[in-house]
């Protein structure tokens, strides 16, 4: 195992081809008790072990470079010393979990000379990434699913219509039951639960050329082509009323359904659909969201204007944002014992932000992205069963010819220590570091072409 890691010299290096004998001694130790969900059983991370950026250790002793940076969730890497410091300083007090959104848990006498952030001033942090979309409120939960339900919840009681939803397939919204009805990706994240009402999905269109996937289609009594979203609501054409409908729920890159771009038409046309007929436009940036696109956040790629954005992962607690007046202006509509009052997760957010403003993080999400999708670009022309390469900034992904071929590129990538996962059916996600270097990257292509290259 290695002593100490220094970014710039470091190397992925096997010795123990993964699932090494302690990945899988401390898995099956796991697994005794642990429920089923979605584990990935042969890479097991070893906190106690030296990491760094995109390099941590596994059990065995592997330095593993990660490019599934903890499904986005860890959009620094590891062990950024701004975090470590912040959280060694927040590791004297307890709990560190209090009943924030019962009683507000200050630091020292006065805000503005706190000298740790505190989810007061987490708000105010996320105000600033949420200017031009003019929010004012922030409501903090436990996880991504809470922040999207509390979304749904705050647009049922400010429309007090029928609560008609509308959402796109392909999306994923999380795992509560309110969440899990918008869910059109997989059948078993929904599969026997019960799901909540009204709710109409639409394709979610990524069509390169003319499109053909549905979302356009010809009315005979509009004579012309018209999208399905114009057509639902049409007052002669259609099923429902404007003024029926409490929101649409959109993702602007599809994140656990595939990675895909939506065609910029198309996400432009429901957003002015929104705007238009006044229904509130929930943008889940959950995985898309706080710079990994490049900008703080993907819809701001497409011009569009949210009226509430649904944050997590790389935050690392729930975030529902918004303008006050789409707000509950009642009290104990919305509430949460912890997610206002999680204190490191909070701090550690803030400190997320203002790391990625001082560093400049976008530009290079932006510019690294670039430079990442030419190499997988250049991996597509050497390889014919790389059919897809697409991605914005930090977000990318591949599709190859079927998921057979995409598990065991995975599978091969982490013999070689290159952490990856799937998305969608065929595909595969790339999410390295914000801060990811130009050698990363290297690293990770050098090993992917060596894979694909003895499929
Ligand atoms: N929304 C999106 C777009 C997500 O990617 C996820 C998680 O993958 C969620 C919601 C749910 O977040 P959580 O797993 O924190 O509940």
């Amino acid at each position: 195992m290695p002593k100490s890691m220094k970014r710039d010299t470091i190397t992925p290096t096997v010795r123990t081809a993964p699932p090494g004998p302690n990945a899988r001694r401390w898995a099956k130790y796991h697994m005794k008790h642990a429920a089923h969900a979605t584990y990935f059983y042969d890479f097991v991370w070893d906190r106690s072990a030296p990491a760094i950026g995109p390099f941590c250790t596994d059990v065995d002793g592997n330095v593993i470079l990660d490019f599934a940076n903890h499904v986005a969730s860890s959009p620094l890497g590891y062990n950024h010393p701004e975090l470590v410091a912040l959280s060694r300083k927040l590791a004297s007090i307890d709990p560190d979990r209090y009943a924030g959104t019962d009683f507000i848990g200050a630091w020292g006498r006065d805000p503005a000379v706190s000298d740790v952030p505190t989810p007061s001033h987490l708000h105010y942090k996320l105000m600033e990434i949420t200017k031009p979309f003019g929010f004012n409120v922030a409501f903090f939960s436990n996880t991504g699913a809470e922040a999207v339900e509390n979304a749904i919840k705050i647009c049922y009681d400010y429309r007090r219509n029928y609560g008609y939803g509308i959402c796109f397939y392909g999306a994923f919204h999380g795992r509560t039951l309110g969440a899990l009805s918008l869910n059109r990706s997989r059948r078993v994240q929904r599969d026997w639960y019960p799901q909540i009402p009204r709710i109409i999905d639409l394709p979610y269109c990524r069509c390169l050329g003319p499109c053909d996937c549905g979302w356009k289609i010809y009315s005979i009594r509009r004579k012309g082509v018209i999208s399905r979203l114009t057509q639902i609501l049409d007052p002669d054409i259609g099923l429902i009323g404007p003024e029926e409908v409490a929101y649409i729920i959109i993702e602007p890159v599809l994140g656990e359904g595939g990675y895909d771009l939506p065609k910029p038409d198309f996400i432009r046309e429901v957003g002015e659909i929104a705007r238009d007929n006044g229904i509130p436009l929930i943008c889940d940036e959950i995985q898309s969201g706080l710079g990994r696109t490049g900008k703080w956040w993907a819809c701001e790629h497409f011009n569009i204007r949210p009226d509430i954005i649904t944050s997590a992962k790389a935050l690392r607690i729930g975030a529902t944002l918004g303008r006050k007046e789409i707000f509950p202006q009642e009290e104990k509509r919305i509430s949460s014992t912890w997610g206002e009052g999680n204190a490191i997760s909070t701090a550690v957010g803030y400190q997320t932000i203002k790391i990625i403003q001082k560093e400049n993080l976008l530009q290079n999400a932006t510019k690294m992205g670039e430079y990442f999708l030419d190499g997988l670009r250049n991996l597509q022309s050497k390889y014919q069963f790389v059919h897809d390469v697409r991605g914005l900034g930090l977000m990318d992904a591949i599709s190859v010819t079927s998921d057979r071929t995409r598990n065991r590129i995975i599978t091969g990538a982490l013999q070689q220590g290159l952490l990856i996962i799937g998305c969608g059916f065929e595909s595969i996600r790339f999410l390295p570091p914000l801060d990811v270097k130009k050698r990363e990257i290297d690293l990770a292509l050098n090993i992917l072409d060596d894979v694909l290259n003895h499929l």
